[in-house]
């Protein structure tokens, strides 16, 4: 059978249209420590329709020119991160892939070739969100690659094409951090935030509440202070996906946030 032959037999009901969600998940101790953000996460989990399934946008898939997506029926959790404790390598999630979801993309989208991957599993950036908010493992996921060498534009217009996955059922998350320097981290608690991460974290609230998808896109365009929040764009390119999802008949609620550990944002996101 293939994928358009996949697409055809397709017989999933329309939905209600599902929420966007943009998920700061910060340090992976997140996902297993008592602490708000997971609190949160278990909240929106519960709160939220249920999902037929979910679709995860994460910093850590990161692709070359190509955009991949997971076909994967059973994905195994990757424990990409080094020197944590090891109960977090013991966090096993065994949520059932989503092929067909996953070849839906892959024949709808047409502004890029989308790359089916059979192998890969979920990321940290998936995972210590998604067993929070479903911890029975019973809603199916898969995950689109970030093609990290493409431009602003290729980004915005590929999450366009990915609104069909609304009214499917199926809830998108996008997972990576609003602000987010690693080399500038304060390691003492209730470490104090950078003046530059408290007003990049303010530029993109502003923007959000004033619908201002441009001026995310354009984030460059703040020089000195776009390079501070984000030496690397890799968690700040997830909220682009989110935020050219949003529908203009879509309100907003930030379900958390707060800077942790001086240079990471954790502010968070539903669009709905
Ligand atoms: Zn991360």
């Amino acid at each position: 059978m293939t994928i358009h032959d996949f697409a055809k037999h397709l017989d999933i009901k329309k939905t209600e249209k599902m929420p966007v969600v943009f998920v700061g998940h910060g340090n992976p101790m997140n996902a297993i420590t008592e602490n708000i953000y997971r609190k949160s996460w278990i909240k929106l989990g519960k709160d939220l329709a249920r999902p037929h399934a979910t679709l995860c946008i994460s910093a850590h898939w990161l692709t070359g020119r190509d955009t991949a997506v997971t076909m994967t029926e059973r994905p195994k959790t990757i424990h990409d991160f080094y020197g944590f404790p090891p109960e977090l390598y013991e966090v096993h999630y065994n949520a059932p892939g989503a092929p067909l979801e996953a070849g839906s993309v892959r024949t709808t989208v047409t502004s890029s070739e989308i790359r089916p991957d059979l192998d890969r599993g979920l990321d940290h950036g998936a995972w210590s969100v998604l067993s929070n908010m479903y911890p029975e493992a019973d809603v199916p996921v898969f995950q689109l690659s970030i093609a990290y060498e493409r431009p602003m534009n290729y980004h915005r217009d590929l999450a366009k094409e990915l609104g069909f996955l609304r009214q499917r059922g199926v809830l998108i998350v996008a997972s990576g951090n609003l602000v987010h320097n690693l080399q500038k981290i304060r390691w003492e608690q209730n470490a104090k935030p950078y003046d530059w991460a408290l007003e990049f974290d303010a530029f993109v609230k502003k923007s959000i509440e004033s619908g201002n998808e441009k001026a995310l896109i354009d984030y460059k365009n703040l020089g000195a202070l776009a390079d501070m929040a984000h030496p690397t764009n890799d968690h700040y390119l997830p909220l682009i996906y989110a935020a050219s999802l949003r529908d203009k008949t879509d309100g907003f609620r930030f379900f958390s946030e707060g800077i942790d550990a001086g240079s990471v944002s954790m502010r968070s996101v539903i669009f709905s």
